[in-house]
């Protein structure tokens, strides 16, 4: 493990170079842009026909690398947050959200929790706004006509110049955690249509419960046993939010869908994961919330491969419609923050 390791880690650096870089742009083509993985974020470009690799399922990019062994270490912060399987999902999202120096520092345990939590983060940054965030606005209707975009929100149409949409661009099934997607209210266009019907999202579902405190385990934990397709629909992170209290509710964590198998339906799940935590001396009590939730847009390797995050790079600022939101770079906050500031860089 040692070996494949530091071969991974020096792969990366050189043959690799580029990898890094948020977003997609270019990556299909063998290029990179966007910004570098430094304090600086300094803008960064090249040309490199090895990240043409990156379309490949993680464990078919490790496989050519003869670094197998590395999945090991990449999957427990990887499938068990939600993130899907490594034989379905292409090495560049597993690698943009895990860099190499990411990993490490999960691998090292040097972590973080934010204190008030991070909802709290987005709640300075919009009081530092001049136009704050208008909450519980339920947008139904989109036109973009006359060089102009009306929206219908909370029932009424506003008239604006530019719509930067970072909503769900298309969910294909009713989802408890949210049932459209923009291709629902827009008045979309064929090549949108064409373009977000081939995102898939995961169904990552998680149930807070109580249990008995004297069960509790001393901090969360993560069963690896269960990160694999053959165990879809199990618990595969127990987490225990604060090591010095009982007084906290439990949340779990599974997956119920992978590409090539049937979608596991979200009671049956739910049901999984109780008898889950009966196998492991720690029973619920009680539910006290459940969610099954949109997470983690992607697109699969074939769609990868042929370039779609360049076309639709390609339809930015058409009909005055800019698109970002996780979709466009990850589904976690840092990466798809740092999109977002890159988006208005190029663009405002
Ligand atoms: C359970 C869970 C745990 C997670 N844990 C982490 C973590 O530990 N670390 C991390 O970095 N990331 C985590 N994530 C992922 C992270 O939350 C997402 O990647 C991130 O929030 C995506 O940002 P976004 O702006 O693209 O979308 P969102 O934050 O989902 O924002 C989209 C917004 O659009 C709104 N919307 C949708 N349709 C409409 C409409 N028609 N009208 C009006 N509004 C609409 C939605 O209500 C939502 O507020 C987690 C996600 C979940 C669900």
């Amino acid at each position: 493990m040692k070996k494949q390791l530091k071969k991974f880690g020096e792969l990366l650096e050189t043959k690799y170079k580029g990898y890094d870089v948020n977003g997609h742009r270019g990556v299909a083509q063998g290029r990179y842009e966007g910004f570098a993985v430094t304090p600086g974020r300094e803008p960064v470009s090249g040309v490199n026909e090895n990240l043409k690799d990156l379309a490949l399922p993680f464990s078919e990019f490790c496989k050519k690398n003869g670094v197998e062994l590395v999945q090991d270490i990449w999957i427990g912060p990887f499938t068990s947050f939600g993130y899907g399987y490594f034989d379905e999902i292409p090495a560049a999202y597993v690698l943009m959200y895990l860099d190499f120096q990411t990993c490490m520092n999960f691998v090292k345990i040097n972590l973080w929790t934010w204190e008030k939590g991070t909802q709290y983060i987005w709640e300075c940054l919009d009081a530092k706004l001049k136009n704050p965030a208008r909450l519980n606005s339920n947008i139904t209707k989109v036109e973009r006509k006359d060089g102009k975009v009306f929206v219908t929100v909370n029932g009424k149409v506003e008239e604006y110049d530019k719509v930067i949409v970072t909503a769900p661009f298309y969910v294909n099934d009713g989802n408890d955690g949210c049932d459209n997607g923009m291709l629902d209210y827009f008045d979309a266009r064929e090549d949108e249509k064409e373009l977000f019907s081939k995102i898939e999202y995961e169904r990552y579902t998680v149930q807070a419960v109580t249990t008995d405190p004297k069960d509790h385990p001393e901090i969360s934990y993560y069963v690896f046993d269960n990160m694999t397709p053959g165990r879809l629909g199990h618990l595969m992170v127990y987490y225990r939010r604060w090591r010095d209290t009982v007084d906290q509710v439990i949340t779990t964590y599974a997956l119920r869908k992978h590409k090539n198998k049937a979608l596991i339906p979200y009671e049956d799940c739910n049901k999984t994961v109780l008898d889950d935590l009966k196998i492991m001396g720690n029973p619920a009590k009680e539910v006290v919330n459940k969610w099954s939730v949109y997470y983690f847009p992607h697109v699969f390797t074939e769609d990868y491969a042929a370039g779609w995050y360049d076309k639709v790079e390609a339809m930015q600022g058409k009909d005055n419609t800019y698109y970002a939101g996780e979709i466009m770079s990850f589904g976690d906050m840092d990466e798809t923050a740092e999109y977002s500031r890159e988006l208005v860089e190029r663009f405002f």
